[in-house]
């Protein structure tokens, strides 16, 4: 074979390579059929080969590709911005384009400091988060993450953002049980807050639930309301993160609409191109945008590509299919289906410990043993095996684990395509039985119920 020169995630690996894709199928160049039960990284929710959006990129590649935002402005960016001000809750009406997920939640970090700085409260510039997080892979976005296995390396250049505890109730980090607990999970931000002084921070940022670094993981019953109520005493600003979460993936247009609760920005990324170009966006409300406005008016942010009309225009032609096949409501009931059969795993597996989510995210969490919810060993790979053997299998599936030893176990996130058929949630369903059935088999985990 011949010696490749692409730098892939394991360098030593060999990968398959994909000639197409249709529908929730992808086909590598042997002609393997693989059902793509994770959208990829979350982020392909209208399926593959979407002709719509293939005929928007080529109707916008012959007006023109590129326009340099500080020189021009471009209709589809326009039209992408008024849309997205229409979708969004409450007046989160200024969109700031940039191309990934982690720019956009960097982008969040520097507005959110920049409004206190055009408030005069210079010194309010720290920014807090949750452990068990995953906000990007840039320093800024890295440093937000509550992610130890990718902090690792980088620990000298990273802020200490991460402050608090995820609200984890499988695992609860206090010990304690929901309703008893009273949120401490929740109250924690505001003991934090108590120690680092609030003159000193910006913004807390969340991700509405926790996806690559825990596997969807759900918050309790009155979390959301009682961070923003700790926020808004604490003249905090909140950044919901919903580059996974966002554009219909949990069967809301938001996640943070589960909960009713108002973000100030909101990250956006994966599903707002469902994969057919990179674009992310950083949602800014109008009381942040205001101080910026009649201040310096200028973000101090910025890349070549922001706002470009080539990415704008599939966006925009993603949001219309999305409308158009009420993809969202389809994310939702789609979502309680395979929610309920997947939980059903739990009877039928000796290490299958938590099935939870919303909408199409789901993640199954792998224990050792279901009674006391004992995580495997971090060299027995359990992620991987499952990850792996569902690919011989032809399924996709996702990992999500925070790799963090004894305090969060392995587990995956299945997240199919909106589009997905329940011809093809059966067919996923058989097909991750089947794979969580020769992986248990193949670690030999004695019965414990
Ligand atoms: N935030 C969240 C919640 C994510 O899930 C991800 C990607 N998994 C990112 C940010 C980073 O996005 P990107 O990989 O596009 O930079």
């Amino acid at each position: 074979m011949m010696r490749s020169h692409l730098i892939k995630p394991i360098l030593d690996e060999e990968y398959k390579q994909i000639s197409h894709g249709s529908g929730v199928y992808l086909y590598d160049t042997d002609g393997k059929k693989y059902l793509d039960g994770s959208s990829g990284a979350v982020t392909c929710s209208i399926g593959h080969g979407v002709k719509e959006v293939i005929n928007a990129m080529h109707d916008q590649a012959k007006k023109v590709s590129f326009v340099y935002r500080s020189q021009f402005t471009n209709e589809p960016a326009e039209r992408l911005a008024e849309k997205l001000a229409q979708l969004a809750p409450g007046d989160l009406n200024w969109s700031f384009f940039v191309n990934s997920g982690s720019e956009a939640t960097e982008t969040a970090m520097k507005i959110a400091i920049q409004y206190w700085q055009e408030k005069g409260k210079h010194q309010k510039s720290k920014i807090l988060s949750r452990w068990m997080s995953y906000h990007g892979i840039t320093i800024g976005s890295l440093s937000l993450s509550g992610h130890t296995e990718r902090r690792a390396r980088f620990v000298p250049l990273l802020d200490a953002n991460p402050v608090i505890s995820p609200p984890y109730c499988y695992r609860c980090p206090f010990d304690r049980t929901y309703p008893g607990c009273q949120l401490k999970c929740a109250t924690e931000l505001e003991t934090a807050i108590n120690r680092i002084g609030s003159d000193h921070i910006a913004a807390f940022v969340v991700e509405p639930l926790v996806g690559a670094a825990g596997g969807a993981i759900v918050p309790p019953a009155g979390y959301y309301e009682k961070i923003r109520d700790i926020c808004d005493r604490n003249q905090i600003l909140l950044i919901a993160d919903e580059v996974m979460t966002g554009i219909g993936r949990t069967g809301k247009m938001f996640a943070m609409e589960h909960w009713s609760v108002q973000p100030d920005i909101i990250a956006l990324g994966k599903g707002l191109s469902a994969g057919y170009t990179p674009i992310a966006a950083t949602l800014v409300s109008d009381s942040i945008i205001e101080p910026i406005l009649t201040g310096s008016k200028l973000i101090m942010s910025g890349h070549t590509y922001s706002a470009n009309p080539q990415s704008a225009a599939v966006a925009l032609a993603v949001l219309t299919y999305i409308e158009k096949h009420s993809l969202v409501e389809a994310s939702h009931s789609k979502g309680i289906f395979l929610l309920n059969e997947l939980q059903q795993f739990k009877k039928k597996f000796t290490i299958v410990g938590d099935v939870r989510g919303k909408g199409l995210l789901i993640g199954i969490e792998f224990v050792s043993n279901t009674n006391t919810k004992l995580p495997f060993k971090k060299d027995c790979k359990v992620t991987n095996l499952v990850i792996k053997q569902a690919q011989i299998n032809g399924l996709l599936i996702y990992p999500s684990t925070a790799g963090i030893e004894g305090v969060s176990g392995d587990a995956i996130l299945v997240a199919p395509p909106l589009t997905i058929t329940e011809t093809e949630m059966n067919e996923l369903i058989y097909l991750l039985y089947k794979t969580i059935k020769e992986v248990e088999d193949s670690l030999q985990v004695p019965k414990n119920n």
